[in-house]
């Protein structure tokens, strides 16, 4: 059967892409918000990057320069999630996994519950329709001891689903994480972690065995190895892959080549995604698109995906 989904990506119709339900489940929300509802909100204008990028630094400078100081603090970042759910809500994305970095419990005197006011105010206030997932994150660069101060009372909340690393993944060796994943594993999170995005395929079966991820942020160096495909594969672990944010960050020289399509075809399990949409001007529609577009993948393997990520 020929799904609306199937047909607007055939025709490029991307009111139609919006009009579908999907799931974005790869979002930060610091630079996951809507270009036009931050033009309305703040006065500036966020254009996305131009060009390509070649590291982690680059992409930090270049945030600082076009972002500087707008989403710092509380406040900030309360307009930065209430951007996020509005961009979720303007291309239909019907389910968003997304949430606020635990170090930033420090930002409201240690209190938890008014992170998670903050949240909750922004989901109301910027998608109520939009099917959240609550997500707590840690940085890789932080000091154990601070990442465990600061997950026990987020963790205690009981609110958040699932556990997310993000930042330089050569900042510190994966190991270090390994008890804080035991502890939001122990609290029923579903365990994620970015990794294979400028690591390799065995970084990614690292991480996956010594933190028991149930799923990958990006992961697309898995497609180098056949073993750790099949490995992928075998445990049912999936990869929340971002295609233009790698092409955007030079991990993908052309969309063509994206390694989704080997990940697809060895039967790993696949989502697409939106990384970071105000920096990379691409939302999730156009996300689907372009893959179509590049001829990488028929609509009806898209579809599939698609349903994959609202599974
Ligand atoms: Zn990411």
């Amino acid at each position: 059967m020929i799904t609306d989904f199937q047909t607007a990506l055939e025709t490029g119709d991307l009111a139609a892409l919006r009009a579908c339900p999907k799931a974005d489940l790869h979002v930060h929300a610091i630079m996951g918000g809507n270009r036009e509802f931050i033009r309305e909100r703040t006065g500036h204008d966020i254009a996305p990057l131009d060009g390509v990028l070649g590291s982690m630094d680059e992409m930090h400078s270049w945030v600082g320069e076009r972002v500087g100081a707008l989403f710092q603090g509380a406040a900030g970042r309360a307009v930065a999630f209430e951007a996020t759910f509005v961009q979720a809500r303007r291309d239909g994305v019907s389910r968003l996994e997304v949430g606020e970095d635990i170090w930033s419990i420090t930002l409201h005197d240690g209190s938890a519950q008014s992170v998670w006011e903050m949240l909750q105010t922004a989901h109301a206030e910027g998608g109520p329709q939009v099917e959240w997932i609550p997500q707590m994150g840690m940085s890789r660069h932080c000091p154990f001891r601070a990442l465990e101060w600061w997950m026990a009372p987020m963790l205690e909340l009981g609110t958040f689903k699932t556990l997310d690393l993000s930042g330089d993944e050569f900042a510190q060796p994966i190991e270090v994480f390994e008890p804080l994943y035991r502890r939001a594993k122990a609290a029923g999170l579903t365990l994620k972690a970015h990794v294979g995005e400028w690591g390799t395929a065995d970084d990614v079966w690292r991480a996956v065995e010594l933190l028991e991820l149930d799923e990958v942020q990006h992961g697309i160096a898995a497609a180098d190895s056949p073993q750790v495909m099949r490995m992928l594969a075998e445990t049912g672990v999936r990869l929340h892959i971002c295609p233009t944010s790698n092409l955007k960050l030079g991990r993908v020289a052309r969309m063509e080549d994206h390694p989704i399509r080997r990940l697809y075809d060895a039967g790993v399990k696949v989502t697409v995604n939106t990384d970071d949409v105000l920096m990379f001007g691409s939302s999730l529609s156009e996300e689907f698109l372009a893959l179509h577009q590049a001829g990488l993948m028929t609509a009806a393997e898209l579809d599939a995906v698609r349903l994959e990520g609202l599974r």
